[in-house]
């Protein structure tokens, strides 16, 4: 059996579209444009490289978006300054800080400064608990784990009552992911660097969500047969043949696990153009808060 491929892209592209019809619209209802506005301290060439995919995107679908770049040694009062102008900014409705953050940088104070009705990332603490409480609803869920879902929904995953296994449990995509499988009602089991017998338990996923940063460490017989496999990760391996060095691959073994699993993802072309989607459906939610539109 070869499993049936999830494009990202395809999904991303289509619903970036639908973005920057309703964008429009929102312009012509209110002469407003929605804005997002990013902070980003350190040279850290990956972080670089997502803001520029945010900027290009936010241009791609009509939004106005504003990077401040300061660098690595910039004190935190002047990151929490530019956190709180974005916040008073009329023509900005989401907020960002791209992390992570250089280490003498307080994450959590940063990442609280961000205006609840801004928090496009969904990483406020309080966005958060809300994710996690029952019969509450946070303002925005983080990107990256709402862009699995939406794969998940247009693949008809039956998420009720599925064993869904995570790999990874980091703030900004394990935790909100686990979170996200529970209110969808999937028994959920969450795998960090010392879970024990790893394999074994990928091999009870109904669904797995693999998010550790290990190039190709779940091969295709830690799957189980049938299995839905979704591959967060982003990893850069060498690559003499192509003409840039490397290559990027994802945390699972896609060669092997394609032939046991039912549905995958591929990295790239699976979940990072759904992060970037994501982002922008969040910030046009903002926008469409701010002028008290039900959303
Ligand atoms: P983190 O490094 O913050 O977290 C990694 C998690 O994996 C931790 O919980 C860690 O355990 C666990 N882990 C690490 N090694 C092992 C191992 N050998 N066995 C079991 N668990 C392990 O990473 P992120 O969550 O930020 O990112 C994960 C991956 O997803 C990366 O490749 C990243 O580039 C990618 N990513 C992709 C995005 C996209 O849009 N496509 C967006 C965000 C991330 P412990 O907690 O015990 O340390």
């Amino acid at each position: 059996m070869s499993a049936q491929i999830l494009n990202g892209q395809d999904i991303a592209d289509r619903l970036q579209a639908q973005i920057a019809h309703e964008v429009e619209a929102f312009k012509g209802r209110y002469g407003i444009v929605p804005g997002l506005g990013v902070v980003m301290a350190g040279d850290n060439p990956a972080s670089a490289q997502y803001v520029r995919m945010k900027r290009k995107a936010c241009e791609k679908v009509g939004i106005h978006s504003v990077t401040h770049l300061v660098n690595s040694s910039t004190p935190q009062d002047e990151v929490l300054s530019l956190v709180r102008a974005l916040n008073d900014d009329p023509l900005i409705h989401g907020v960002l800080v791209q992390l992570p953050l250089p280490a003498h940088i307080d994450e959590v104070a940063v990442l609280s400064a961000v205006g609840l009705e801004k928090d496009v990332d969904g990483f406020h603490p309080l966005n958060i608990g809300a994710l996690a409480m029952k019969g509450r609803e946070p303002s925005f869920v983080p990107a990256t784990p709402s862009g699995c879902m939406v794969l998940l929904r247009e693949a008809g995953v039956e998420l009720d009552g599925a064993n869904a296994v995570i790999l990874g449990r980091s703030n900004i995509v394990g935790l909100p992911m686990t979170l996200l499988l529970m209110k969808a009602n999937a028994t959920v089991t969450v795998c960090h660097s010392r879970t024990r017998g790893l394999a074994d338990v990928v091999r009870r996923a109904d669904v797995l969500i693999a998010a550790v940063g290990r190039a190709e460490m779940v091969r295709g017989d830690w799957i189980k047969h049938g299995a839905v496999v979704i591959d967060v990760g982003t990893n850069k391996v060498d690559d003499p043949s192509s003409d840039k060095g490397y290559k990027i691959v994802g945390d699972v073994h896609f060669p092997s696990a394609v032939e046991v699993a039912s549905v995958i993802t591929k990295v790239p072309g699976g979940v990072g153009p759904m992060t970037i989607t994501m982002l922008l459906s969040n910030t046009l939610k903002a926008a469409r808060q701010h002028v008290g539109e039900k959303v």
